[in-house]
C-alpha cells in the first residue's frame, strides 16, 4: 500500500465556532437526537448550523451493512423508536431550522428499509414546522425499493429525494459491498417517474483509486437517470482501519467537473475537497423548490 499520503493544504481544519452553534449543540444535547454534523465531525458544522441547516441520523446509528469507508458502526439495530417522528420535530422547532437533511443508516432488517419511519418524520416535521425545508438522504432500499417509493406520497413527500451512488462502479465491490450501483441509478429514476417536480440529487467521495473518467461516466449515468443535483467531495479516512485515500483531488480538478457537471445538463452541482452531501444544501436546491 505504501505510506499514507500527506493531506494538501486544501483540506482545511475545522473552521471556529460562533454563539448561535453552541445553543444549538445545547439542544441538540437534550433531545437526544443524532447529527451527522457532530457525530462525523463535520468540517462545515459551524457554517451549516449558523445558516440553520442540520443533517439528522434516524433510526439508530447501528447499521446492517459494514462499508469499509464508513465510520457508522456495525451492529443489529434496534426496532425504529415510534417517538423519534415527534422527538424530531420538536427539535427542529426549537433550533428554527430551515433547511434539514434527515438520513439513515442501511436497515435490511426491516421490510420497508426504514422508508415508513422516515415518512413519519416527514409528516411530523410537516406538521409543526411549515417552513423548513426537508431533504432525505436514503439507503438504497435494496430488494424493497417499490415498497419504500410507496411510503413517501402526499404530505411524506420531500423537498429533494438524495441517494448518494459514492463511488464508480468499479470500486462497487471494495467500498459498498451489499450495494448496487445500477439499482442505485434506478431508485433515483423510480422516484423521479413517481415525483416528477421534486429535484432528485446524488453524491460521490473522490479519492478511492478512481479515474477522471470513470467519474464523467458516473455523472452521464445519473443524467441518463434523470437526477437534477450532484455533489462531489473528497474521502477523508476516518481512521487507519478503514480504505486509504489514494489521492487528493486537486482544487482546480474539483472545479473542472462542476463545469462539467453544468454542461451535463445539472441543474446544481457542488463539488470541492470539503464538499459534503448536505454541504449548502440549502442553497443548492435554491431555485429549484417551488415557493
Ligand atoms: Fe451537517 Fe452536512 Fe453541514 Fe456537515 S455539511 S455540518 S453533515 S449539514
Ligand atoms: Fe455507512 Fe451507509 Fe455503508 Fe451503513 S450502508 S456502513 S451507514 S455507508
Amino acid at each position: 500500500d505504501g505510506p499514507a499520503l500527506r493531506k494538501p493544504a486544501w483540506i482545511r481544519a475545522k473552521a471556529p465556532l460562533g454563539a448561535g452553534v453552541a445553543r444549538i449543540r445545547r439542544l441538540l444535547r437534550d433531545s437526544a437526537l443524532a447529527t451527522v454534523c457532530e457525530e462525523a465531525q463535520c468540517p462545515n458544522l459551524g457554517e451549516c448550523f449558523a445558516h440553520g441547516t442540520a443533517t439528522f441520523m434516524i433510526l439508530g446509528d447501528l447499521c446492517t451493512r459494514r462499508c469499509p469507508f464508513c465510520d457508522v458502526a456495525h451492529g443489529r439495530p434496534e426496532p425504529p423508536d415510534p417517538k423519534e417522528p415527534a422527538r424530531l420535530a420538536e427539535a427542529i422547532a426549537r433550533m428554527g431550522l430551515s433547511y434539514v437533511v434527515i438520513t439513515s443508516v442501511d436497515r435490511d432488517d426491516l421490510r420497508d428499509g426504514g422508508a415508513g419511519h422516515f415518512a413519519d418524520c416527514l409528516r411530523a416535521i410537516r406538521v409543526r414546522c411549515k417552513q423548513t425545508r426537508l431533504e432525505v438522504l436514503v439507503p438504497d432500499f435494496r430488494g424493497r425499493e417499490a415498497m419504500a417509493l410507496e411510503q413517501f406520497s402526499a404530505d411524506s413527500v420531500p423537498d429533494v429525494f438524495n441517494h448518494n451512488l459514492e463511488t464508480v462502479p468499479r470500486l462497487y465491490a471494495q467500498a459498498r459491498p451489499g450495494a448496487d450501483y445500477q439499482g442505485s441509478l434506478n431508485l433515483l429514476r423510480a422516484f423521479k417517474a413517481r415525483h416528477p417536480r421534486v429535484p432528485t440529487k446524488s453524491g460521490l467521495m473522490l479519492g478511492l483509486g478512481e479515474t477522471r473518467a470513470e467519474v464523467l461516466a458516473v455523472m452521464r449515468d445519473l443524467r441518463a437517470h434523470d437526477c437534477d443535483m450532484l455533489t462531489i467531495g473528497q474521502y477523508l479516512q476516518p481512521s487507519a482501519e478503514h480504505l486509504p485515500v489514494r489521492e487528493y483531488w486537486t482544487p482546480a480538478a474539483f472545479a473542472e467537473l462542476e463545469v462539467e457537471g453544468r454542461a451535463l445538463g445539472f441543474a446544481a452541482v457542488a463539488a470541492g475537497a470539503m464538499v459534503r452531501s448536505s454541504y449548502h444544501a440549502d442553497r443548492q436546491a435554491r431555485g429549484l423548490l417551488d415557493t
